[in-house]
């Protein structure tokens, strides 16, 4: 069976979260407050949801407990980002993972219980760095 994943938020960060899984053949649940991000992804995501996903009742009827994975990449709105995990947290979802805007964030998402938090900006940073490095090694 496909692995079943969510991705909340549409922003550039889960638009390419959820354009990629969806490319690689996933079943995908695209969810985002935005009817025009909504709209923009209806057509690449198996399916695509206008919703609120700081409100839990709206959480249980998505069914977000039964999916294999959810990635939270609600950017700016730190408190939607934070109450949105700690509901998927105590909803029991398997896999979550969330995009932290700052290292108070992150600290935040890892002590309620967020599966694995990542900080896109400064990880790629560090990606890049290495790799300007290791392609230095090899040109002398
Ligand atoms: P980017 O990913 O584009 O670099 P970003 O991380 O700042 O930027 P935003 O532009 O803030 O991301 O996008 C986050 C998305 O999350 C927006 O499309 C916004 O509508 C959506 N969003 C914000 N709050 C909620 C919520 N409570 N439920 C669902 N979606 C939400």
């Amino acid at each position: 069976m496909k692995k079943q994943f969510a991705v909340i938020g549409l922003g550039r960060f889960g638009g390419s979260i959820c354009k990629s899984l969806s490319e690689q053949g996933m079943e995908v649940l695209a969810i985002d407050t935005n009817e025009d991000k909504v709209n923009e992804y209806a057509t690449i995501a198996t399916h695509a949801v206008i919703a609120d996903t700081t409100d839990e009742n709206t959480l249980k009827s998505l069914g977000i407990r039964n999916f294999d994975h959810v990635i939270v990449a609600i950017g700016d709105n730190i408190q939607s980002s934070i109450l949105t995990t700690l509901m998927l947290v105590e909803l029991g979802v398997n896999h979550i993972t969330v995009k932290a805007q700052n290292d108070y964030h992150e600290k935040v998402l890892n002590k309620i219980g967020a599966h694995k938090v990542v900080h896109p900006e400064r990880d790629m940073g560090v990606r890049i760095a290495h790799n300007i490095i290791s392609k230095n090694v090899l040109d002398y």
